[in-house]
């Protein structure tokens, strides 16, 4: 029997694994890999105490971090995929068929990347269609590019590919993209930028690579096609709760609903952090804090119990 269960390896499981092994707690970390979202990031600029770092090594700098540490458990090559409730106690599955008890978990599973969901796009995965703009961008050097969807991730994938793309593309579903007026201006600014509202993407061409990117034109309902060489998607993230969420609330995103002071959610023996919990801002530094405040609150519990 665990005192704790952490799911995740990147800065919000790290952060809580480094805390729980020094609370002395019983714990156990399950993660598929270590570093994070982030981890694909050329460099990374706001990690405190850091002044640039690439993705890759600050998931190197956190594992160690956490295997430095003498009371703590491990396991770095499976998935949680299942919780439930015993009478006094939590009991989490993996995906290679172990179960662990536990009195408390702590979910710090991040989240993925959204998908279009249309014909193309799984083909051309890495061929053209990407999904991160700080990792991909100065591969699109001279090309003709679109990116999907108008929100902050989509006009700062705009901003990446100015320096390097011929031609960029933005298509907003709406009649205004959402994000940031500021950065918005700087794109229409530059000529290379072209906003297409009121569109849809409905299919990526190409054989080898993409050549090019079908949308409908939601104003004459027309079908209309653009010749480029990639599809940058940026239309949001999918919390990875699916393991706890008939034990939680989850907002309409599937985000893990917390209070915010403590990080417990609706289950009193789980607690979730990060960008897999209703945070309003998703990044390192957050999910590291949260993670934090999380585990001391569940080590007060623990010593209530
Ligand atoms: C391309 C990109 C660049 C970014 N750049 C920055 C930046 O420069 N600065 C910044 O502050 N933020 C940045 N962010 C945001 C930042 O990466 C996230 O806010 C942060 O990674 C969230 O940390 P987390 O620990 O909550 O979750 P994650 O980083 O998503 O980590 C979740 C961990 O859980 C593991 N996991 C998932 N499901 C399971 C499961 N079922 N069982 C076991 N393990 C599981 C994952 O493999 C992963 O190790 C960037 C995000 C992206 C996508």
């Amino acid at each position: 029997m665990y005192d704790l269960v952490i799911v995740g390896g990147g800065p919000g499981g790290v952060a809580a694994g480094v805390y729980a092994a020094r609370k002395k707690m019983k714990t156990l970390l399950i993660t598929d890999s270590f570093g994070g979202q982030s981890l694909v990031s050329a460099d990374v600029q706001n990690w405190i105490g850091t002044k640039s770092v690439s993705g890759f090594d600050l998931g190197k700098m956190l594992e160690e971090h956490l295997r430095a540490q003498e009371d703590i458990e491990i396991i770095d090559s499976d998935k949680v995929t299942a919780t439930s409730d015993k009478e006094v106690f939590l009991e989490v599955a993996t995906e290679q068929g172990k179960t662990f008890q536990t009195k408390y978990l702590l979910v710090a599973s991040g989240s993925r990347r959204r998908k279009l969901g249309i014909p193309g796009e799984k083909e051309l995965d890495g061929k053209g269609v990407v999904y991160c703009s700080t990792c991909d961008a100065p591969l699109f050097k001279g090309k003709v590019t679109a990116v999907v969807g108008g929100g902050n991730a989509g006009l700062e994938a705009g901003v990446d590919l100015l320096p390097y793309a011929e031609k960029i593309y933005l298509l907003e579903r709406n009649e205004a993209p959402k994000g940031d007026a500021i950065t918005l201006a700087k794109l229409t600014a530059n000529p290379k930028f072209e906003l297409l509202i009121m569109t849809e993407p409905q299919k990526i061409l190409g054989d080898a690579f993409v050549s090019g990117l079908e949308y409908l034109d939601r104003k004459t309902n027309q079908t209309k096609k653009l010749d480029l060489q990639g599809v940058f998607v940026e239309i949001g993230a999918i919390p990875n709760s699916e393991f706890v969420k008939d034990k939680v609330t989850t907002d309409k995103l599937g985000e893990i609903m917390v209070d915010h002071k403590t990080q417990k959610t609706s289950h009193p023996r789980i607690w979730a952090v990060g960008d897999v919990s209703d945070v309003l801002y998703k990044q390192n530094n957050i999910s590291a804090g949260d993670a934090v405040k999380a585990v001391l609150n569940i080590y007060e519990e623990l010593n209530k119990a």
